[in-house]
């Protein structure tokens, strides 16, 4: 029989749900359990591929080209699984069913209404990897905070489901503040949270706090006092340096054999002591890397920028870690060098550069710039989607002599648009048909042997995930090629261009894909780890200049 983990939040958004249930499959997976993980995102748009990065942050991309909200990506990279678009489940989604349904005359009849016929669609779609057999547990995140109007639907149907005799247990998710007035750690938020959880029909199992410091014995027993809950069962999540220390916090609290005990499981066997491992290195690690990520959607008031990177950063982190160094990442706004050009120069100091994914137009100059510099002076370059186009753009302006050079993406009227949509995209733009039509998901590269990337990879096919409309243009790659840009990686029809690199340069490689989806601790992208590598040579060798 599968078990569920419905974990719920409350209090305020951004409390990090997504890495607390990453982190709780987590230590049931290193207790031999086999575990996948959902997310439910209360909003109606149907995935998150419409949203602005700003607004929503990343957008995570599955192997089966779902475009979903970044908590995906964690469950992904803690748990080391590959995760379907089935397992992210939105408002929009279950009412466009429910609708379809109802003008087929599914109902019978009937008048279809939230519940039940709502909250059965909800269910269905929650009980869906059950089906396959494979699971032991299922955990859910259900997104938003609970009192909000969007949830209610997904929070009913999870009440539904336990009084339905499904083994299922939820652990709530709050915050507690600290009032710098008072100095004290003040239980009252999460209380209210419960109140409303159990007003909904649903009495949290778990309640783990969010906090900056450890939660203290007369705080403990005040909300399990109030919220109707063991002591033991009240899970302190203060701040902590590594988000993959997580699992190893909640273990300290025997939070797995806990949860198994509540669900009449047996521990088997334990296999933490591979993970311990890993962070305790990665604590140690003294060698220090400056990697610089020129980007955009830098200016919205208090936006976290990281979150629109942030598989790019874990993916850095990912390969840093492997090799022994702490990464540092410098946040730089490539409007910065179309204001002021001088500055450019300070990208010396870097020891590699990344030009991440992207879309629309502004910035896209200092980004031009950015990899002009960095080509020139044997900065370590690593181009991810957007940061490849713009690097074969840069290459056609300043080595091929097309000096109008661009992408159709930037500037519809170039005369010689290096990068560009292909036919069917042509139609979608036109149509206006947004939605899910990107090139999405995992594609197959053909690389060329003994070219650079080939030898990170180890091997001459690889997949990688997608996320874009436009493409190197055919009628440039001759003229691309002939002018000393390899392109090393290709479709295996060789139409479209995957990889690009530099022989001449010491690290210049960029894809046309998302090799920062595939990253995972213990298991670094290739090209990120080839990138890290240069990024290190490059300091060392910017020490000898300086000692000399
Ligand atoms: N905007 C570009 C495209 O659509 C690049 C997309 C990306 O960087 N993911 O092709």
């Amino acid at each position: 029989m599968v078990n569920y983990i419905i974990v719920t939040g409350g209090v305020i958004s951004g409390l990090g749900k997504g890495i607390t249930t990453a982190s709780i499959g987590k230590i049931l997976q290193l207790h031999g359990y086999k575990v996948t993980a959902m997310k439910i995102d209360p909003y109606i748009n149907c995935d998150a591929g419409t949203l602005r990065p700003t607004e929503h942050g990343e957008v995570w991309v599955t192997e089966d080209g779902g475009e979903i909200d970044q908590d995906l990506g964690h469950y992904e990279r803690f748990l080391d699984i590959n995760i379907p678009k089935h397992h992210n489940i939105t408002t929009g989604q279950v009412y466009g069913i429910v609708i379809d349904k109802e003008r087929k005359g599914k109902y019978l009849g009937k008048t279809v209404q939230p519940i039940p016929h709502v909250t059965d669609e909800i269910k269905e779609r929650i009980r869906r990897p059950s089906t396959e057999g494979k699971y032991d547990f299922i955990l859910v995140e259900i997104g938003g905070t609970v009192g909000d109007y969007e949830n209610v639907l997904f929070l009913e149907a999870v009440r539904q489901m336990k009084r339905e005799g499904n083994h299922l247990i939820d652990v709530h998710v709050t915050y507690v503040p600290v009032l710098e007035t008072l100095g004290e750690a003040k239980t009252k938020p999460t209380q209210h949270s419960v109140k409303l959880l159990r007003e909904m029909g649903i009495q949290p199992d778990f309640i783990i706090t969010r906090s900056e410091k450890p939660l203290d014995e007369p705080r403990r027993d005040k909300i399990a006092l109030f919220c109707n809950v063991d002591e033991e069962d009240v899970i302190s999540d203060s701040n902590i340096d590594n988000v993959y220390a997580v699992p190893l916090m909640f273990e300290e609290q025997y939070l797995s054999k806990k949860i198994l005990k509540k669900l009449h499981l047996r521990k088997d066997h334990n296999d933490l002591a591979t993970w311990k491992t890993y962070i305790e290195n990665i604590r140690s690690y003294e060698k220090k890397l400056n990697i610089g990520i020129v980007g955009k959607y830098f200016d919205i008031g208090s936006f976290k920028l990281s979150d629109s990177y942030i598989s790019v950063i874990e993916a850095v982190k990912h390969a840093a870690w492997n090799n022994g160094f702490t990464p540092y990442i410098e946040w730089i706004d490539s409007k910065q060098y179309e204001r002021d050009p001088n500055t450019i120069t300070n990208l010396n100091e870097l020891d590699g550069i990344i030009v991440p994914g992207g879309f629309g137009l502004s910035g896209i100059e200092g980004k031009i710039s950015t990899i002009q510099h960095v080509r020139e002076h044997n900065i370590p370059y690593l181009g991810l989607c957007l940061g490849m186009q713009l690097a074969v753009v840069e290459y056609a302006r300043n080595i091929c002599g097309l000096s109008d050079a661009n992408s159709k993406e930037v500037n519809k009227e170039t005369q010689h648009s290096v990068i560009d949509v292909i036919p069917e995209q042509a139609t979608i733009i036109r149509e206006s048909r947004y939605g899910a039509t990107m090139r999405l998901g995992s594609y197959p590269a053909i690389l060329q042997p003994g070219s650079q990337v080939q030898q990170l990879y180890g091997k001459t096919k690889v997949y990688e995930r997608h996320r874009h409309r436009y493409e190197v243009n055919p009628e440039y790659i001759e003229l691309l090629e002939q002018k000393g840009l390899v392109f090393s990686g290709k479709s295996p029809d060789r139409v479209l261009m995957e990889f690009m690199e530099l022989p001449n340069h010491p690290f210049f490689i960029a894809t046309q894909a998302h090799p920062e989806f595939k990253s995972r601790p213990m298991k670094p992208s290739p090209v990120f780890d080839g990138f890290v590598k240069a990024a290190w040579k490059k300091q060392q060798q910017d020490q000898k200049i300086m000692v000399k």
